[in-house]
């Protein structure tokens, strides 16, 4: 590995001026896609900014009106045994235990993989149901944004000169809102996603879909919202017919790739099936249970 210099700020600013300085620097969370890549020399940044230090970055906490908060130090460990995530967030937290080792979710940080940027990253497609938005903070002040839009393709966000994420904020669900992630893989772990989808629905008193997100991973350079199975869900009662349109819609609007880990044509059907295995995991999450009901 190639020497670099390493900074630890304790301060917003004082990471935002070291940035700055240093714009061939590159920001260090858990380190679980940076050092291997340092290592193996395919990143040779001269500076390293370190984030874990900062303020509130190991801060996942949930409230009533903002929803929940990500610090840029929080582990996939910790999102995946979070009670909070676990019952509000089912896509975030289904996404977090897919990552890795135990070992790796210990290490790595959901932020990391969101700015890393992968297609098959295991938390964007819960993270972008969710509609959660990314913080931003930079020379010029701080600015939020979608994490769809802020992932731009493999490798690449939004982040310009001198910016880093601050943080993930994910607003509250509306009441009967459920989520659900799965992925599939050759290997139980340690593989990553070759078809992930996250889906989320949100149901009216009468059972009928006020609301519905679908995303796919590793099907498109970016992690892929099907907007048009969505739109297919809204306004109807989803009935076993109306799931199977959705995932057949969901199938066509996906762009695959042929590689060394599966064919377009295997990702495209993988798709249609984990999309109609998600609206029904998200529907059952969104429906109360009769003792839930009662109490
Ligand atoms: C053995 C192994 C198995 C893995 N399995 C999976 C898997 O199953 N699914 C999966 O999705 N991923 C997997 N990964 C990839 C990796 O663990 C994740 O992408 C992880 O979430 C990255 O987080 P990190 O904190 O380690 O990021 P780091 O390695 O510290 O950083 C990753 C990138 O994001 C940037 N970055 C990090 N934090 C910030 C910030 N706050 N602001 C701006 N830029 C930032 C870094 O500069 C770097 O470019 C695996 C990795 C390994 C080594």
């Amino acid at each position: 590995m190639q020497a670099f210099e390493y900074f630890q700020p304790k301060t917003v600013r004082e990471a935002v001026q070291a940035l700055h300085k240093h714009p061939k620097a590159m920001v260090l969370a858990g380190g679980t896609d940076l050092l291997v890549r340092m290592k193996d020399r395919v990143n040779r940044p001269p500076a390293v900014v370190d984030v874990k230090r900062l303020p509130r970055s190991d801060d996942l906490s949930y409230a009533g009106k903002t929803g929940l908060h990500i610090g840029a130090a929080v582990s996939m460990r910790q999102v995946e045994l979070s009670s909070v995530a676990q019952s509000r967030f089912g896509a975030i937290a289904q996404g977090a235990t897919f990552v890795g080792s135990i070992q790796i979710r210990n290490r790595a940080t959901v932020i990391g993989n969101v700015c890393n940027a992968a297609p098959s990253a295991d938390t964007a497609p819960g993270l972008i149901v969710h509609d959660a938005k990314v913080q931003i903070a930079g020379p010029k002040g701080r600015r939020t944004m979608t994490v769809e839009d802020f992932m731009k393709g493999p490798g690449k966000n939004d982040l310009k000169r001198g910016e880093f994420v601050l943080g993930i904020q994910v607003p509250a669900p509306k009441p009967r809102t459920g989520s659900a992630y799965v992925r599939h893989t050759p290997r139980e772990a340690m593989d990553i996603a070759v078809v992930g989808v996250g889906a989320s629905v949100t149901l009216s008193p009468k059972g009928i879909c006020t609301a519905a997100g679908i995303c796919l991973g590793a099907v498109a350079p970016v992690p892929l919202r099907a907007t048009k199975a969505e739109s297919i869900l809204v306004g109807q009662k989803l009935t076993p017919g109306k799931i199977a349109q959705a995932a057949l819609v969901a199938s066509d609007e996906a762009r695959p790739i042929t590689d060394v880990r599966a064919t377009a044509g295997f990702r495209r059907e993988m798709v249609r099936v984990l999309t109609e295995r998600m609206i029904k995991a998200a529907s059952r999450a969104a429906t109360p249970t009769r003792s839930r009901r009662a109490a």
